[in-house]
């Protein structure tokens, strides 16, 4: 996040926060959650949520705070502007 709002993107260039998307690279979301419930034992029933207002988070803060670590591990994440983002995955699916 930059000090006017905007948000640095990973093509270097800087946007509105309602004009990019997270974009996944490498393992799929679901793969990583998949593999964060093996590691610790744990069925996706298991895991508590609790709403925030603005979304849910896990309910045990200890869990989240390992998650947050192991999806930082396992993702890769870019933030792209739209357009980009839809190219990559046009490209994907050629
Ligand atoms: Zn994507």
């Amino acid at each position: 996040m930059q000090p006017d709002g905007t948000i640095l993107a990973d093509d270097g260039r800087c946007y509105k926060r309602n004009e990019v998307e997270v974009h996944h690279e490498g393992k799929s979301f679901k793969d990583i959650l998949e593999g964060f419930l093996r590691q610790e034992g744990l069925r996706l029933e298991d895991i508590k949520l609790e709403d925030i207002g603005e979304g849910y988070r896990l309910a045990d803060r200890g869990l989240a705070q390992k998650w947050r670590e192991f999806h930082r591990k396992h993702a890769h994440l870019l933030i792209l502007p739209r357009r980009l983002h839809l190219e990559k995955h046009g490209q994907k699916q050629k």
